[in-house]
């Protein structure tokens, strides 16, 4: 078992499904961080089989909404001197912003460069969203 000692202050994203800790890192360009990220793969779990694990090792103010679109069983503990002051499982996200991208050829995001894709939200149980520009829907259940 891991413990999360060690971290002093900082976040730790845990119950990630195996394979998605690099997603992740990726998508918070964690690679580009200055402080202490440890990145832990195919950890054995009783839950899930196995999970992948992050700590950021800092006061961060990063937006994890994205999280819930890879699993809303994610939890993501908030460490502040060595101990979880807040604990929590992510939300499916109600807007997307510039993650995804539209794929209507003929929408403004495909024919411009400079438009950011925003997708809504308009079934959580299906994941489906649909595009803030030419309504085209689609299914977002992975990044
Ligand atoms: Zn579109």
């Amino acid at each position: 078992m891991l413990s999360i000692t060690g971290i002093k202050k900082g976040i730790v994203i845990d119950h990630i499904p195996s394979g998605y800790a690099m997603v992740i890192f990726d998508y918070l360009n964690l690679e580009e961080a200055k402080y202490s990220v440890a990145l832990i793969m195919n950890v054995c779990s009783n839950k899930m089989g196995k999970k992948d694990i992050i700590k950021i090792e800092n006061d961060v103010n990063i937006d994890l909404s994205i999280l819930g679109i890879i699993s809303t069983d994610i939890t993501i503990n908030i460490i502040d001197k060595e101990k979880i002051i807040k604990k929590y499982n992510p939300e499916i996200p109600m807007i997307i912003n510039n993650v995804i991208k539209c794929k209507n050829p003929r929408c403004v995001t495909s024919v411009e460069n400079n438009i950011f894709n925003k997708f809504n939200l308009i079934n959580e149980e299906k994941k489906e969203y649909s595009c803030e520009y030419c309504e085209d829907i689609i299914v977002v259940d992975k990044l």
